[in-house]
């Protein structure tokens, strides 16, 4: 499945910014996962809900958000709605369209926590 290779990607860069910045835990991962990102968001969130045990996932809330897709119509030269790739312009009803928008999957932002400073532990990496 497409999206279980993208969630492990996604729990690679995670893990990697927890063994960089030092912190224990993700609480809040917000994703954006474009409508033109051939990403089906559910599926999306299932395969990171099936990595996350034992990962600094494990409590985090994932929040995915799908920007519409959006392309430059060359014909037109205006930019209009494209919800889908191979969909003509709504406008002149061409093709020479370029997408401009909600075309990425990336992470957005992640809010993290610490683990508890109780007995001086070292810090562990979450991994
Ligand atoms: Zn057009």
């Amino acid at each position: 499945m497409h999206e279980a290779s993208l969630a492990g990607g996604i729990l690679q860069v995670v893990e990697d910014t927890a063994r960089r910045e030092g912190f224990a835990r993700v609480t809040v991962l917000r994703l954006e996962a474009g409508q033109l990102a051939g990403v089906e968001a559910r599926a999306l969130r299932f395969a990171l809900e099936a990595l996350a045990p034992g990962t600094c996932l494990q409590s985090a809330r994932v929040e995915i958000d799908e920007p519409a897709g959006q392309a430059w119509c060359m014909a037109c030269s205006i930019s209009v709605a494209l919800p889908q790739r191979g969909d003509a312009c709504p406008q002149c009803g061409g093709y020479q369209l370029q997408p401009t928008g909600g075309t990425a999957l990336r992470i957005v932002d992640m809010l993290v926590e610490d683990d508890e400073p109780i007995h001086n532990q070292e810090r562990q990496p979450c991994v």
